[in-house]
């Protein structure tokens, strides 16, 4: 179901410059459809976020493709996720291969994507904490994508990425942030670039809003 729409939607994130076939090619797999509430699928694929209930969304297509490229990640590679809420992002991941631990700080949100991924088969190891400590048993990560933006970067996560890992993440105001990239080059050394202007729900939690 909705294959050319899919399509489509592949052909029109090329357009807005992703590059990375293995990013364009999970997103021409993985059908959006199933993770919107039903009033929402006639918009699944569309470039924009959707609201999931709760106050919050399933990020725009671009967001979640331009994040994903930028994570730079080879086959197998272990990511953590700070924001499961729909599992769209995750289930990307999943589908390039990816090792995904995710993290939810909403018990709701955290019960029912949990059920979502046991229901399809989908390989996701989730939580229900706040993902500003991280996930510390399972470091290092390869990647650290931060589905919610952040007044600051977390140290905890800084601390449990990989020397030459990735980490995304958006930082700034409660309602738009700058999106950094961070490279960690040495122990305590990150190189770091920006994109401006992405609007993402806010990362509540000990390092991030109160
Ligand atoms: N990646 C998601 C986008 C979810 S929106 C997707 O693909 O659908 C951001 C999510 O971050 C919300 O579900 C919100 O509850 C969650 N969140 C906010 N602060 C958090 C924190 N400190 N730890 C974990 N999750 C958090």
């Amino acid at each position: 179901m909705y294959e050319r729409e899919r399509e489509d939607l592949v052909i029109s994130l090329k357009e807005k410059g992703i590059k990375d076939e293995r990013v364009l090619e999970a997103m021409n797999k993985v059908p959006r459809h199933d993770f919107v509430q039903s009033v929402m699928i006639p918009h699944a694929y569309k470039d924009v976020a959707l609201p999931i209930g709760y106050g919050q969304t399933i990020s725009q297509p671009y967001t979640v493709a331009i994040m994903t490229e930028k994570l730079k990640l080879k086959e197998n590679s272990k990511v953590l996720e700070i924001g499961t809420g729909s599992g769209y992002q995750a289930a990307i991941l999943r589908e390039m291969g990816m090792q995904v631990f995710s993290i939810e700080r909403n018990e709701d949100i955290y019960r029912k994507v949990q059920k979502f991924f046991d229901d399809n088969s989908l390989r996701i190891h989730c939580r229900c904490s706040d993902g500003t400590i991280g996930w510390s048993e399972f470091a290092p990560y390869d990647g650290i994508i931060v589905t919610a933006g952040s007044p600051t970067i977390p140290e905890n996560l800084k601390k449990q990425l990989n020397i030459d890992g990735r980490m995304v993440i958006p930082v700034g105001g409660k309602t738009s942030q700058i999106l950094k990239i961070l490279h960690k080059t040495a122990e305590d050394e990150f190189d770091i670039d920006e994109i401006a202007n992405f609007a993402f729900v806010p990362l509540i939690g000990r390092e991030g809003w109160n």
